[in-house]
Parts: C-alpha cells; structure tokens; sequence
C-alpha cells in the first residue's frame, strides 16, 4: 500500500474503531469520520455522513493534508421493525446511512485515489445481504445495495488501480447489538446457529480489512468476503 491518508467511516466505536486501531498498527496513517468526532487513534473529524454537503468539505480538508489512498465504509445503523409496519422514514433513513452514503463517500473520494495513482476501497456490509431475515428489511436491503454498489464500482475503476471489495460480518459484538446479544434466548439460539459456536468480535473482522490494505491482495476486487463464523452457509 502506497504512504497516504485512509478515511474509516464509523472509525470512532465497534467495528470500524477496530478497523482504526488494527490500521494504525500496520503504520498506515487513519483518519476517522463519525458524528461524535472522536476516535482511539489517527486523527478525527466531526461528520454525519447523511450530510453530502459536509462529508465533500471534509474531504478536501483530508485531501489538503496529504494523498488519500482508501476508504473504509464502516458508519451504519439498524433497525428491526416488521415489512408490514415499516415506515417510509424508517427505511429512508436506512438506506440514506448504510447504502447512499457509502455511494456518496466511494464518489467523493475516487478522483483523490485516483490522483494518487490508485488505491482502496473497503465496505463493510453484512452476511444479511443474502438472507431474508425476519424485522430486517431495510437492512437486509442496504447491505445488498452495498454489495451490488461494491460490484459495479470496482468493475468501473479496476482500470484506475482502485480496488473494491465488501466485507461483511456476521454477528459481531459491538455497541449496535450489545443489548440484543446479552438476552440469553438470543445467545443460546446464535451460538447454535453459528457454526464456530460464538458471535465474533471487533478485532476479528478488522485483521481482514487491514490485510486487504497490506498483504498485497492484488487481484481481488469486486468481492463480498464474509466474516461470519460459517453462519451464512450452514444448513
Ligand atoms: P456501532 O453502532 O458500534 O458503531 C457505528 C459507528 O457508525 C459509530 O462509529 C458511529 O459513530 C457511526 N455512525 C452512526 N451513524 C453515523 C452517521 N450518521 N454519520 C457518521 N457516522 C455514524 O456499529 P458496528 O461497529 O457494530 O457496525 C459497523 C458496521 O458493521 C455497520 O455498517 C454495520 O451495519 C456493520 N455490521 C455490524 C454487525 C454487528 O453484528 N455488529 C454485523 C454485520 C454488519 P458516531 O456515533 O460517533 O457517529
């Protein structure tokens, strides 16, 4: 990976603090976007990425400090409601987050990997984009868009040297299922359901996403790679 700045959306709790940390690490120089503007390493600004006006100012300012050189896609939200009440809000608000952001930040970024003569683009997405989970709609449907998004990006820019691939984990213990996870029905029924008999955590998903950025993984691009214990593929 050439010297330059990786932006980490959500970089500042969960998994996208992991994916900072495990980063910074590797000695590659982190720069976190998340509404509270905090993070546990790098540098950090303050940035709700449903605001294009705001996440295009910001950018420039990372682009004014040095090459950008990747992107991680980590902001996102759930909500669990039934298909059959779910509000058009709700599942704007969904999508707007998990999927149009990533669009937006991914577009808003390329002519700066590009400037630097290439680069990468990592989202993080979930194991939920090919399964029909009961409540999930809206999330269900903005993890498929970024796996579809992932797709057509790095067929268009391959050719750029901008690499784009989708991780997407499975049950993960962070802020955004904490409480969920406790409850002893779920616990019980996930560890049955996950082949390796535990939700993963942080750190987990974030040695992938830092090995895409180091382990010289040149041909790999426009892949969704799963980091779910082997849930999404048991029986
Ligand atoms: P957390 O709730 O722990 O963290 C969410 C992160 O997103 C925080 O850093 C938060 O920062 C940031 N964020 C939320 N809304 C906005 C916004 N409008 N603008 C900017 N930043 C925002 O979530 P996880 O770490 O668990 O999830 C990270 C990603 O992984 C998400 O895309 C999620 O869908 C995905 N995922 C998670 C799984 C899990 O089991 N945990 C499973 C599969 C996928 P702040 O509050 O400072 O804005």
């Amino acid at each position: 990976m050439d010297e330059g700045q990786i932006i980490v959306t959500g970089g500042s709790r969960g998994i996208g603090d992991a994916i900072m940390r495990e980063l910074a690490r590797r000695n590659l120089d982190v720069v976190c976007l998340s509404r509270s503007g905090t993070a546990s390493v790098g540098r950090a600004f303050c940035c709700d990425m449903t605001d294009e006006t705001a996440l295009r100012e910001i950018i420039a300012e990372v682009a004014a400090a040095g090459p950008i050189v990747g992107l991680v896609n980590s902001a996102g939200m759930h909500v669990q409601e039934p298909s059959a009440t779910l509000s058009t809000d709700t599942y704007n608000d969904v999508m707007s987050l998990n999927a149009t952001a990533v669009l937006v930040a991914c577009r808003d970024v390329y002519p700066h990997l590009k400037a630097a003569g290439g680069g990468r683009i990592v989202n993080i997405g979930s194991f939920f984009d090919k399964l029909g989970v009961p409540g999930n709609l809206a999330y269900c449907a903005s993890k498929a868009a970024v796996a579809a998004m992932t797709r057509c990006m790095a067929v268009e820019w391959a050719r750029d040297g901008i690499l784009v691939n989708n991780v997407a984990p499975g049950y993960i213990e962070t802020d955004l299922n904490r409480a969920y996870l406790a409850r002893d029905d779920v616990r019980q029924t996930i560890n049955k359901r996950i082949p390796l008999g535990r939700p993963g955590m942080p750190d987990e998903v974030a040695r992938v996403v830092a090995a895409l950025f180091t382990e010289n993984l040149s041909f790999l691009t426009g892949e969704t790679i799963y980091v779910d214990g082997g849930q999404g593929v048991r029986n």
